[in-house]
């Protein structure tokens, strides 16, 4: 084990953090794409499972949600 060893563990759990967190950032960027697009064709604040309306409060929250709390939930 060389004296580095401690160092880069920290790097490597550094690492996964970054990549962990642009993975999140790649799915909040599809997703604005996705409400971007939803608000060009008219459709934006309705769920896009359901088809009902994305309660006001949730689009406060997350203004990129394209799916309700249920449909969402069901998802994941
Ligand atoms: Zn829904």
């Amino acid at each position: 084990m060389d004296d580095n060893f401690a160092d880069s563990a920290s790097a490597t759990a550094e690492r996964s953090e970054a990549l962990a967190f642009i993975d999140n950032a790649r799915e909040r960027l599809a997703d604005v794409d996705e409400a971007l697009a939803r608000m060009d064709a008219g459709s934006y604040g309705v769920c896009a499972d359901c088809g009902k309306p994305i309660p006001e409060a949730r689009l406060e929250a997350r203004p990129w949600a394209v799916r309700c709390v249920e449909c969402a939930a069901a998802r994941s």
